[in-house]
């Protein structure tokens, strides 16, 4: 009898526990991935992760086929699919690998109740350094705190090594029936506004190897670059590790003897994991502020047409501070932002626009390719002073100032071509200097009277 191989945010061949098993027992793989919109709690994937999961099956089912075999595609809701996939074709065993999001928790429940009794389902770990979860303090509770967190993980570090992809994935005798690709439309058509998206990214394993390959030499850099966003100092992996097209391991293994600052680049990798440990303890972590209080904060109302302008400026990068419109229009052309920016970016729409951080959580899950449930909720609820750590809302960031320290002047003209002809200072507060050109939008609130503002909304919170 075949085992199914149950594909999620896992699309890789090498250091995949679930496909290693599968194809260690010895029978015929069948490989599927559901396009699944129906779980429970389910969060549709958003319009950027689409473009790059069609782009990811495509280059994954490609990679099987040179191993003698293929992916199958079915849609619908998840148990639902492999069970009758199970009976269909027989199996004896599902294998997957292990998932944090409320709604895979949900799907791999309701498969395993949901099996017939010949049919064995079996989760393996190695998506992120550990198993969410077992990580535990000396009374054996859970992190909720990042930092010990940390710390207690890197006792267990360095991972395993990774393991090679096999050399060849047993085909079964017949292939069960798969979707189109093409049919889930999962490509934006008209406007098709992939094309950046498209210049910048190669979606798949080959591409993330790629990145790590280029990142390997560059690490022991990362600290004195990864905050300069006219920099390409970061690693870019993010998309690729959500998609699981590469392991955190492999990241691990690859960088570790960089030398240099290659341990902060290790922590941020340890965020990763922190955001799933986080997540499994409070599953509502997207949708609600893990700090009570918080619940008080009189957030602009978006029904009001003033404040829905001020939160389109926001997404379409016409604020008038150039740092954050910079960095919103590298989102909406690439579906990436670096790191500095996405919190200069955020605390704006949070601080300075008073507007409710589950809005931008919303809008980043739309348009980001690495949208992840976990470091998305995780760092907008960081940003915003409303999640497990400290209390960040009235440390409000200057946008201004943030702009001419990270120097960013070079991103700024390449994202916001308007200001091109500008020169430093004028480029970071072009209002402030008398040399803003007219296509260029006044600033949409001040510094001083929008942190006047929030300063006063938070005073309920702290009552
Ligand atoms: P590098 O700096 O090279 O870091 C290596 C890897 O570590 C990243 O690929 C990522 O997997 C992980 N990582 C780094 N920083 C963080 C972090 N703060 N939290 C969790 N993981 C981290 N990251 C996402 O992957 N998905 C998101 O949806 C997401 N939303 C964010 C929202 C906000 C408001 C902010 C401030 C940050 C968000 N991040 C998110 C974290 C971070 O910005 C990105 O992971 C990083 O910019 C990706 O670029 P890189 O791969 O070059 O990162």
């Amino acid at each position: 009898a075949p085992v199914i191989l149950w594909l999620r945010r896992d699309l890789r061949l090498a250091d995949q526990a679930a496909l290693a098993a599968a194809v260690a027992s010895g029978a015929p793989v069948i490989p599927v991935y559901i396009l699944d919109d129906d779980t429970p709690k389910h969060r549709k994937m958003g319009a950027a992760s689409r473009w790059w999961l069609h782009h990811s099956l495509t280059a994954l089912d490609a990679d099987l086929r040179a191993l003698g075999s293929r992916l199958i595609l079915r849609a619908g809701k998840s148990d639902d699919v492999l069970c009758a996939l199970a009976e269909e074709t027989g199996a004896s065993a599902i294998h997957c690998m292990r998932h944090y999001e409320p709604w895979w928790r949900n799907a791999e429940k309701a498969v395993a109740s949901g099996l017939s009794t010949g049919c064995a389902f079996v989760c393996h770990d190695g998506n992120y350094l550990l198993p969410a979860g077992s990580v535990t303090t000396g009374t054996g509770g859970q992190y909720k705190i990042y930092t010990p967190f940390m710390r207690a993980l890197w006792q267990h570090m360095p991972p395993p090594v990774p393991l090679a992809a096999p050399a060849h994935v047993a085909a079964p005798h017949t292939w069960p029936a798969s979707e189109g690709l093409n049919d889930w439309a999962l490509l934006p058509t008209e406007p098709d506004w992939s094309g950046a998206m498209a210049d910048m990214w190669i979606p798949g394993e080959a591409g993330a190897r790629h990145r790590l390959e280029d990142f390997a030499d560059k690490a022991k850099f990362y600290d004195e670059k990864r905050n300069l966003p006219s920099v390409a100092g970061s690693s870019f992996l993010s998309p690729h590790l959500h998609f699981g097209e590469i392991s955190p391991a492999a990241c691990w293994h690859a960088t570790m003897h960089a030398g240099g600052s290659v341990d902060v680049f290790l922590k941020e990798l340890v965020w990763r994991d922190y955001a799933q440990n986080v997540i499994v303890q409070m599953p509502e972590y997207g949708a609600k502020n893990a700090r009570d209080a918080f619940d008080r904060l009189p957030w602009r109302d978006l029904s009001d047409p003033a404040v829905k302008a001020d939160f389109v400026a926001w997404t379409k990068g016409r604020t008038g501070y150039p740092i954050v419109d910079a960095g919103m229009r590298q989102l909406w052309a690439t579906g990436w932002m670096h790191n500095r920016v996405r919190m200069i970016a955020a605390s704006f729409l949070v601080k300075h626009l008073l507007i409710d951080w589950r809005e931008g959580e919303k809008w980043f899950w739309d348009t980001l390719v690495d949208a992840d449930y976990g470091s998305n909720s995780v760092n907008w609820q960081w940003t915003a002073g409303t999640g497990v750590d400290s209390n960040m809302f009235v440390r409000i960031m200057a946008p201004l100032s943030q702009s001419e320290k990270f120097d960013a002047a070079r991103y700024i003209r390449e994202w916001v071509p308007e200001l091109a002809g500008l020169q430093e200072p004028y480029i970071h507060d072009p209002d402030e200097y008398g040399a803003r050109p007219k296509s260029y939008p006044r600033k949409i609130i001040g510094h001083k009277a929008a942190r006047e503002r929030a300063l006063k909304a938070h005073e309920v919170v702290k009552s």
